[in-house]
C-alpha cells in the first residue's frame, strides 16, 4: 500500500483540480459574465469623462449630450457595483458548497478506507487536506476566476474603444503592457517545478529540524551532538543556496516587469507620444486625454495575471493532495441483511498478505480461534504477529484466503455488525482531544453515565479519571495528560463499553511503569474474561495458561499447542522460551548487584 506522498506530478495535479472543482465551473462561468459585464461598466465612466471633455470643448456646447454621457457614467458605475457584487456572491456560494462536496466525499471515503490505512503519516495528509488545502482552493474558485476576468475584459474593451479614437497612439499605448507581460511571461516558465523544489526544500528543513530537536536527548546522551546539528545545517544551507540560485535570477527581471507594468509608465508613455503625435498634427490635443486615462487601465489589471498564476499553482498542488486522499484504497463494504455470525468462532483459511502488494508479510496461515478461548501469538520481532491480528478487527483485507467470523467471511459482515462483534487494544492508543467521557462512550454513544463509568471502573482507571480536577469532563491532551498506560486503560474500557465477543490485543505494556503494567494487566484481564481471545503476546510467562499459542516466524506458523506440549517438543518455542528465561535472569542478577 501506498502512503500519500505530499504532491504528485503537475500535470496530475493539474487533472485533480479540474475534477475537484467540476461541480463549480457553471456558477463560476455565470460569475465571470456578470464580472465582464462588471468589467464592462468599469470602463465606461472613464470613456464617459473623455467624451465629456470632447463635448464641452466644443464651440458650441451640446448641453443634452453632455448630460447624457454624465448619467450614462454614473449607471454604468451603479452597474459596476451591482455586478461585481452579484458575480462575488456567486463564486462565494459555490465555493461553499465545493467545500462542503469535498469535505463529504472525504469523509465517505475515508469511511470506507482500511484502518490500517491510518498510519501516522496518513493521518497528517488527512487533516492537511481537510483543513488547508480545502482553503486553498477557496481563493482560487471565490477569487482568481473573477480577476482574471477583469484582467482580460478591461484592456480588451479600453483598446476597442482607444481604436476608434486613434490607432497609432494605441499602439504605442500598448507597447508597455506588450513588453512587461512578455518579461512576466519568461519568469514564469518553469514556476510550477520551481514551486515543487521549494515545497521539497521547506519540507527537507522542517524534517531536519524536527529530527534534531526530537532527537536532542539520545543524540547528547551518546555525545553526537555534532551529527544532528551537521544534517540540519546542511539542509539549511542547501534550502539558501536553492532559494538564492532561483530568486537571484529574478529579481532584475521582475523589479523591471513590474516598473514597466506600473502606471507611471504608462502615462509618461502615453504623455510623451501623444505630445509628438499633437505637435506633428497627427491627433488633436484633447484626444490624448481618453489615452492617458485608459492606458493606465491597460497594465493594471495584468499584474491580477501573475497573481491568479500563483493561485492556480497553489490550488493545483493542493488538488493534488486532495485526490491521492480520495485515491486511497477502500474496502468493499456489505450491505445489512446479510448472513449472520453462528457463533464467535474466528477462522483464519490460508491466509496471505502484503502491505506493498509484493513482499509477502503472511505466507499462508490457517488458524482456528474457538469461541471463548485464549490463543497466543509469539515469535521474534518482525514476524508478522501484528499483522495477523490486525486482520481480525480488519485493518486490511488479506490478499489470498480469507478471514470469518461464525463462518461468515469479514468481507460480507456489515463494519457495525463487525465491531459490536470485534474489540481491540493496540498499540498505537488513540484518543480524540474531547472529554474522556466522551472517548469512552465512542464505544456506545447510547451508553449512560452509569455504564461509563462501570467500564472505566473495570478498566482500573476511574480512580485516576475521578482525580482529575474535572473528573470524566476532562479534555484528553488539554486538562487530562495522560501517561501512555494511563491513555491505553481509557481506549480498554471505551473496549469494554461494546462487551465484544471477541477481543483482539496487543499485549503492550513495555513502555508503563511497574504499577501501570499491573493496572494495565488487570484491565486485559476483565477486557479478555470469557471471550474468545487473540493475544499478541510480547512476554512469555503471561500466557502460559493460553489455551493455544502459536509461532509465528517470517510469516508461517511454525508450531502450535499448549505451554507444557510445545515445552517438551523442544523447538522454536522452548529455544525462544529459554532466551527469554536467561534475560529475566540477567535482570535479577542486575537488580540484585546494583
Ligand atoms: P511483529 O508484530 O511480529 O513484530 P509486524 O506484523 O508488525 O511484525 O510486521 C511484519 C512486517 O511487516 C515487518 O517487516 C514490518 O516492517 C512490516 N510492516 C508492519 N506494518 C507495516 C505497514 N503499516 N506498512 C508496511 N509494512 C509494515
Amino acid at each position: 500500500m501506498t502512503e500519500t506522498g505530499s504532491s504528485s506530478a503537475p500535470s496530475l495535479d493539474r487533472a485533480a483540480l479540474r475534477e475537484l472543482i467540476a461541480p463549480a465551473r457553471p456558477a463560476i462561468a455565470a460569475a465571470c459574465g456578470l464580472q465582464a459585464v462588471a468589467a464592462v461598466a468599469g470602463v465606461v465612466p472613464f470613456v464617459a469623462v473623455a467624451e465629456l471633455a470632447r463635448a464641452l470643448c466644443q464651440p458650441e456646447v451640446d448641453g443634452e449630450r453632455a448630460w447624457t454621457v454624465a448619467v450614462a457614467g454614473v449607471v454604468a458605475l451603479l452597474v459596476r457595483l451591482v455586478f461585481l457584487g452579484l458575480a462575488g456572491a456567486v463564486t462565494h456560494f459555490a465555493d461553499n458548497d465545493l467545500q462542503l462536496d469535498i469535505r463529504r466525499r472525504m469523509a465517505a471515503h475515508l469511511g470506507r478506507v482500511p484502518l490500517g490505512w491510518f498510519t501516522e503519516h496518513n493521518s497528517g495528509a488527512v487533516k492537511k487536506a481537510l483543513q488547508d488545502d480545502v482553503e486553498a482552493l477557496h481563493h482560487l474558485v471565490a477569487h482568481s476566476y473573477l480577476e482574471l476576468t477583469a484582467a482580460i475584459v478591461v484592456p480588451l474593451v479600453s483598446v476597442a474603444y482607444l481604436l476608434t479614437i486613434d490607432w497609432r497612439l494605441t499602439a504605442v499605448t500598448l507597447v508597455p503592457a506588450v513588453l512587461g507581460v512578455g518579461l512576466y511571461g519568461s519568469l514564469m516558465r518553469g514556476y510550477g517545478q520551481q514551486m515543487a523544489a521549494y515545497g521539497a526544500a521547506i519540507a527537507r528543513v522542517n524534517n531536519a529540524a524536527v529530527e534534531f530537536v526530537q532527537g536532542i536527548a539520545v543524540v547528547k546522551t551518546f555525545g553526537q551532538s555534532g551529527r544532528a546539528h551537521r544534517r540540519f545545517l546542511a539542509e539549511a544551507d542547501g534550502f539558501v543556496a536553492f532559494f538564492w540560485q532561483w530568486v537571484s535570477g529574478l529579481l532584475v527581471p521582475s523589479a523591471l516587469a513590474e516598473l514597466i507594468l506600473s502606471p507611471i509608465v504608462a502615462l509618461l508613455t502615453v504623455l510623451a507620444a501623444g505630445a509628438v503625435f499633437v505637435a506633428e498634427g497627427w491627433l488633436a490635443p484633447l484626444d490624448v486625454l481618453p489615452f492617458a486615462l485608459l492606458g493606465l487601465g491597460i497594465t493594471a489589471p495584468f499584474m491580477a495575471l501573475n497573481y491568479a498564476q500563483q493561485d492556480m499553482s497553489l490550488a493545483q498542488q493542493a488538488a493534488g493532495r486532495i485526490g491521492a486522499v480520495l485515491a486511497a484504497p477502500v474496502l468493499p463494504i456489505a450491505g445489512p441483511g446479510g448472513p449472520v455470525p453462528a457463533d464467535d468462532t474466528v477462522r483464519l483459511h490460508g491466509v496471505r498478505f502484503a502491505y506493498d502488494g509484493t513482499t509477502e508479510v503472511l505466507r499462508g496461515v490457517d488458524l482456528v480461534l474457538e469461541a471463548g478461548t485464549v490463543t497466543a501469538i509469539v515469535g521474534p520481532s518482525g514476524s508478522g504477529k501484528s499483522t495477523l491480528a490486525k486482520l481480525v478487527p480488519r485493518f486490511w483485507d488479506p490478499s489470498a484466503g480469507s478471514v470469518s467470523i461464525g463462518g461468515v467471511d469479514l468481507r460480507d459482515l456489515p463494519p457495525a455488525e463487525l465491531y459490536r462483534r470485534v474489540g481491540f487494544v493496540f498499540q498505537d492508543v488513540r484518543l480524540l482531544r474531547t472529554s474522556l467521557r466522551d472517548n469512552i462512550r465512542l464505544g456506545d454513544p447510547r451508553a449512560s453515565d452509569a455504564q461509563v463509568e462501570a467500564a472505566a471502573r473495570a478498566a482500573q482507571i476511574h480512580e485516576r479519571i475521578v482525580a482529575l480536577p474535572r473528573g470524566y469532563d476532562s479534555v484528553f491532551g488539554e486538562d487530562a495528560i495522560l501517561s501512555g498506560g494511563e491513555a491505553q486503560r481509557v481506549t480498554i474500557a471505551r473496549a469494554l463499553l461494546v462487551e465484544p465477543r471477541i477481543v483482539v490485543l496487543d499485549e503492550a505494556t513495555a513502555f508503563a511503569d511497574p504499577e501501570s503494567e499491573a493496572a494495565i494487566q488487570d484491565a486485559l484481564a476483565t477486557l479478555a474474561a470469557g471471550r474468545t481471545l487473540l493475544v499478541v503476546a510480547h512476554r512469555l510467562h503471561t500466557i502460559v495458561g493460553a489455551d493455544q499459542i502459536v509461532v509465528v516466524e517470517d510469516g508461517v506458523v511454525v508450531e502450535r499447542g499448549r505451554h507444557g506440549e510445545l515445552l517438551a517438543a523442544n523447538g522454536r518455542y522452548r529455544r525462544l522460551w529459554d532466551a527469554a528465561e536467561a534475560a529475566a535472569d540477567r535482570t535479577v542478577d542486575v537488580e540484585v548487584n546494583s
